[in-house]
């Protein structure tokens, strides 16, 4: 399904065809045009040869908690999208932003299988509109969309910025703005951008460490955007828009889970609008995941010094569905 290649097939056609047509594709959520009922049959036999609504996916039910679908894009490239089901009712999607990452990051899976391009507008809405089909068949919809699956978003920031605004948009999914999450690795640049689009999603930075030394060795970008470069744009970010900001943090064993991490991290997170994220680091070629003495003791300095800050439950890592894991394997 290409929408790009949908919208120009009916440039020609009034404004409230395409309204009709928005309806069909993310509301009423059809992947076959003899289905709209509304349409002309001249159109409707027309759109299916030039511009088919089939999504060519590969679907995992990995878990009760955890679907992925590997997505076989026009090209050939496979991209990964991951349905987390929360056991409150949640059903959250991880969207990809890239095929593969420029980033490389040392723990990441994505990071080490290279860069192929960028991703369209359309092809991370197609991820969405794969899972909502796929959930309207159990009766259930998206309540969140996060932008955590392969790829670094800010490195893509108009086509992250216009899938989200097609997909908040009330006439196409109409997801509410504030269920959108984007996580950086820090793009000084796309959270400067972000900060005056005017856009209430929320933001969470890969933080991982605590000093640029450690940093840099992880996560090779903080040597072109080190930490006091991040946080002044994070700075920025939240007295223009008064939201909060997320500080992902990776804990793996013997590399950031120290008392003195916690330490630091605990006097980062003195701000009222910065908050920890804490993660268990899915197991990656030459990292571990911190012990649970370990993690309750970094947790505890944290309490101690009322470091605001919660702990993510990580999904899917028995089968590669994790973040930081999706490869299109
Ligand atoms: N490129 C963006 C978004 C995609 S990665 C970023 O880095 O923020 C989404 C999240 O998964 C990030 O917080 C990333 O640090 C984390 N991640 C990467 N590898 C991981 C691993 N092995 N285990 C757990 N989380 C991981
Ligand atoms: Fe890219 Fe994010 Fe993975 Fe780093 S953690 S390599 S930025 S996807």
């Amino acid at each position: 399904m290409d929408l790009s290649k949908i919208y120009q097939n009916l440039s020609t056609q009034p404004k409230y065809r395409l309204k009709q047509i928005d309806k069909a594709i993310f509301q009423s959520l059809i992947d076959d045009w003899n289905d709209v009922t509304t349409l002309p049959k001249a159109l409707r036999e027309k759109l299916p040869q030039e511009a088919d609504l089939k999504i060519d996916a590969k679907l995992f039910e990995l878990s009760d908690e955890t679907t992925k679908a590997l997505i076989t894009l026009e090209d050939g490239n496979k991209i990964e999208t991951v349905l987390m089901s929360h056991s409150d009712g949640r059903r959250t999607i991880c969207v990809s932003s890239q095929i593969g990452c420029p980033l490389g990051c040392k723990f990441c899976a994505t990071g080490s299988m290279g860069y192929i391009r960028n991703l369209t507008s359309s092809e991370i809405i197609e991820q969405v509109v794969f899972f909502a089909r796929y959930l309207e068949t159990k009766n259930e919809k998206i309540s969140n969309i996060v932008y955590m699956g392969m790829g670094e978003p800010f490195l893509n920031y108009d086509n992250v910025v216009a899938s989200i605004r097609d997909l908040n948009n009330p006439d196409k999914l109409g997801l509410g703005i504030r269920h959108f999450s984007i996580s950086t690795a820090g793009i000084p640049e796309g959270i400067e951008r972000l900060a005056d689009s005017g856009l209430q999603v929320n933001l969470a930075i890969s933080l991982h460490a605590t000093n640029n030394e450690l940093r840099s060795k992880l996560m090779p970008i903080n040597d072109k955007h080190p930490l006091e470069e991040i946080f002044a744009s994070v700075k920025n970010y939240v007295e223009k828009t008064s939201r909060r900001v997320m500080l992902e943090y990776l804990l793996i064993k013997d590399v950031n889970d120290s008392i003195s991490d916690a330490e630091k991290l605990a006097k980062i997170l003195d701000h009222r609008l910065l908050m920890a994220n804490l993660i268990p680091l899915n197991p990656v070629e030459g990292f571990q995941a911190s012990d649970n003495q370990t993690i309750a003791r970094f947790k505890e300095i944290l309490d101690k010094r009322h470091a605001p800050y919660t702990q993510r439950h990580t999904f899917g890592q028995e089968i590669d569905a994790a973040c930081g894991q999706l490869a299109g394997k």
